[in-house]
């Protein structure tokens, strides 16, 4: 792998605020580069938004394309490697995304292999026109976290459960700080561009059904279906500013009868569980260094909206890169 130390060659101290997708993945990905690298992560790895994703590899809600583009075609290639271990909770899964409109927007296609577009009414629901199917990245977060974790963990990467109150904390344990805590980074970046993007899901008992759907153009409202190994999640919601953690029974009912009419075979699954998740959103993702007051290094990588595990390995490789330029 290539040398992405510092300029001068030197191994640093890396405190990581945040162990999410993004602050595990900077984490492997400094290590490997060969620093020592601290995890400080607030909450158990079930309690992240991350664990809370549906997770299927799609750029949604994250911008600028350009970037996203790049990050999401890193990342899609570094998850197609990873899901030849079923340990990893990744696996490459047909699927369709519906449109709607006779013109829709096909920009995220740049970054799949191959795609291919559906226009037989017959294979297609009511009130679609046509559909984008291709096999992407579906990551099973209730093991891919466990196994991040556990490949920082052999690798050497320190994980400690504590909350930072205040930058200067995180540099009693590195020399460079990576800011990672997802919505949580405003209390550290005072950005007035973060905000909330509320998403609630329940989750179905999974009869042996992996095809994943989005429909995220359904006029009732967002649509998804992201077969897990045991689960199926649907959804949902994009309330942006929403910060209410609690569920929703209304928007659940809704949830579930637009996947049923959807998806028929998933009309008598049981549900087995449910999740409100708030996106970390902003006009663009932020990957960028940041000098502190005292010109301490600050790389800040947040606001990935509704595609943090889409773009993580792509971003985690962008801090290295930094990282390599201090
Ligand atoms: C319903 C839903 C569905 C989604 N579906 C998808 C999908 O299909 N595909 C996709 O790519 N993305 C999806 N997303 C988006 C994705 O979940 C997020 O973009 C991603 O989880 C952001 O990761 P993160 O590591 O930045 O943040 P988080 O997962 O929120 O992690 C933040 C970390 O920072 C820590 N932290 C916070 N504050 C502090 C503090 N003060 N001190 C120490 N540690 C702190 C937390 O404990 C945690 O470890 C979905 C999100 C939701 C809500």
């Amino acid at each position: 792998m290539a040398d992405l130390r510092t300029r001068e060659g030197h191994a640093l101290r890396v405190a990581i605020v945040g162990g999410g997708v993004i602050g595990l993945s900077c984490a492997l990905e400094l290590r490997d580069a060969g620093h020592d690298v601290t995890v400080l992560a607030r909450d158990e790895l079930g309690d992240t938004t991350s664990a809370r994703a549906g997770a299927v590899w799609f750029p949604f809600r994250s911008a600028p394309a350009d970037r996203v583009l790049a990050w999401g075609a890193r990342t899609f290639e570094r998850f197609e490697a990873l899901a030849a271990d079923p340990a990893t909770g990744v696996r490459m899964q047909r699927g369709r995304v519906l449109h709607r409109s006779p013109a829709p927007d096909l920009w995220w296609t740049v970054a799949v292999p191959s795609v291919t577009t559906i226009d037989d009414p017959a294979e297609l629901p009511d009130g679609v026109l046509s559909a984008s199917e291709c096999t992407v990245p579906v990551i099973d977060m209730s093991y891919y976290l466990p196994w991040l974790q556990a490949q920082c963990d052999a690798r050497g990467v320190q994980t400690r459960r504590t909350e930072i109150s205040a930058l200067e904390e995180a540099f009693e344990h590195g020399e460079l700080v990576v800011l990672a805590a997802g919505l949580t980074s405003n209390d550290f970046a005072a950005d007035a561009d973060l905000v909330p993007v509320r998403g609630q899901t329940v989750r179905l008992k999974n009869p042996g059904y992996f095809e994943w759907t989005i429909d995220d153009a359904n006029p009732d409202g967002l649509t998804y279906v992201i077969p897990r190994r045991d689960e199926i999640v649907c959804g949902g919601t994009d309330e942006e500013g929403e910060w209410g953690l609690d569920l929703d029974p209304a928007v659940e009912a809704g949830v579930l009868e637009r996947v049923r009419a959807l998806i028929p075979e998933l009309r008598e699954a049981p549900i087995t569980s449910r999740a409100v998740g708030l996106r970390p959103g902003r006009r663009e993702v932020r990957v960028e260094t940041i000098p502190d007051a005292q010109g301490r290094p600050v790389i800040h990588c947040y606001g990935h909206g509704g595609s943090g595990v889409t773009l993580s390995w792509g971003c985690a490789e962008a801090v290295a890169a930094l990282t390599a330029q201090l």
